[in-house]
């Protein structure tokens, strides 16, 4: 009997269950730290995402320096989940560390400017290109902001999202499509009012239904990741940015690219390795080296149109900015990660050392003829357990395989590599070296042959 993913199901099965007692025999300090956070902490854990781990319990780290993680139990990892890409370009690095060490003793966070933002702004202009900035504390900030400057600039009510997008925990986002209409993101808690009423949503990739949902020009932005990486990876075809670029140009519609994920691409991110032209770009998650801070970008045009929608509001209260935002911390954080570690240098390791892992798990998937593919955005690859690469969230979805992801993640951890738990991510650092990467093919062609016996 053959499983979804190609693969025969009794070996799934047995798989998952030989390493989940694997896992419950080998980390007896993380079992039983997580037994005594039970007393205090919700589900055991003081953030749910960590138990979205294919482990029985969670894995309590003790260090991480690199791209390398220690567990409480001792355990080494080569770590390819990089915290979902908060730690991007390597745990604690040494320019980062230093800054943080050298300003914690001055003072964290005052409501004040400090003169390292002259320094950074120029730094965020030089990489993206665009010369107005402001800094929030987590991506999902960054995305909540811009979508109601968007909505002030316009004076339009709705916003745009491709299906299965994700752009952090912005209410304005969490809608997928279904039988061709907006309805509610499975699962959500606590949503009363209706997200349909002013969120569209399109297919990835789809331009006569982007069109046709942008005609009416009733859309103030369009907010989108330049590929989608958050249900597995969804690459953009030949041609569709450009014509998505366009039609917002023609409509008035706002574009805002979120590059949290793809800044994977290239120093710049997607957009400036492939000359987007976004009103708005977002960035979270790696910018400050993993502390919490992101940032969001504008043009010379839309600085001027906000400054305008702002006069219009009148004085009161913008629903805009929290107190620990920009503070002398991140500062230091973001300086020192934009001088000196997110470079294009580190960018010339990151990206022919992903590219050698991707083709490597595709020689491992090919080399036993399993129906997978890999994917890759720069320094993120993914395999996709499917045959086909998707061109939308609808056959992204279709290819993610839980049980088999289950099986692999958990064979993988228990020899001490991590990929990211959310389907099959890695990410590669600039201080991720050849042999992790080689002992990761290799470790996946181990499990495949096993699994595909
Ligand atoms: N944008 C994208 C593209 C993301 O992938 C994420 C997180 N996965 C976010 C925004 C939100 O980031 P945060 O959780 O740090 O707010």
């Amino acid at each position: 009997e053959l499983s979804e993913a190609g693969l025969p199901k009794a070996q799934v099965e047995a798989m998952t269950k030989r390493e989940t007692d694997r896992y419950l025999q080998s980390n007896p300090i993380s079992q039983k730290l997580g037994q005594e956070a039970r007393r205090n902490w919700i589900k055991g854990v003081p953030h749910h995402w960590m138990l979205d781990w294919s482990t029985p319990f969670p894995l309590f780290v003790a260090d991480a320096k690199g791209a390398t993680l220690t567990d409480a139990d001792g355990h080494t990892y080569d770590d390819f989940c990089l915290g979902d890409t908060g730690s991007m370009f390597g745990h604690s690095p040494e320019p980062v560390a230093k800054a943080i060490a050298a300003q914690s003793s001055h003072g964290l966070t005052y409501m004040l400017p400090t003169e390292d933002i002259i320094a950074v702004g120029s730094l965020l202009e030089n990489m993206f290109g665009l010369p107005f900035w402001q800094v929030t504390t987590t991506a999902t900030d960054s995305n909540r902001f811009v979508i109601r400057w968007c909505r002030a600039i316009t004076k339009r009510t709705k916003v745009l999202v491709f299906h299965g997008a994700y752009h952090g925990a912005v209410d304005d986002t969490f809608v997928r499509m279904k039988n061709g209409r907006a309805i509610h993101r499975p699962g959500l808690i606590g949503q009363v009012y209706d997200l349909t009423t002013h969120t569209k949503v399109v297919e990835f990739n789809d331009v006569p239904a982007l069109e046709a949902a942008l005609k009416d020009q009733d859309v103030a932005c369009v907010i989108t990741e330049p590929a989608l990486t958050n249900i597995g990876m969804v690459l953009p075809q030949p041609g569709f940015l450009d014509a998505l670029q366009s039609l917002c140009k023609k409509t008035g519609t706002l574009l805002v690219i979120d590059e949290t994920h793809t800044i994977s691409t290239g120093f710049g991110g997607y957009t400036r390795t492939h000359h987007l032209k976004p009103d708005f770009l977002t960035l979270g998650k790696p910018v400050a080296g993993g502390l919490p801070t992101a940032v969001f970008g504008c043009t010379a045009d839309i600085a001027e149109r906000m400054r305008a929608a702002e006069k219009e509001a009148g004085p009161g209260y913008s629903g805009m900015g929290t107190t620990l935002s920009a503070n002398a911390l991140q500062f230091k954080a973001m300086r020192a990660n934009l001088e000196h570690v997110m470079t294009p240098a580190a960018y010339a390791h990151m990206l022919p050392l992903s590219e050698k892992l991707a083709r490597g798990i595709e020689g491992e998937i090919k080399k036993r003829n399993i129906p997978w593919h890999v994917s890759n955005v720069g320094a993120r690859a993914e395999f996709v357990c499917a045959p086909e690469r998707p061109r939308n969230g609808t056959e992204a979805q279709a290819a993610m395989h839980g049980p088999v992801e289950l099986a692999v993640h958990l064979y993988l951890l228990n020899r001490g590599l991590l990929i990211a738990p959310f389907h099959n991510m890695t990410l590669v650092s600039p201080v991720t070296t050849e042999a992790q990467v080689a002992r990761l093919v290799t470790t996946i062609g181990q499990c495949l042959d096993e699994l595909a016996a």
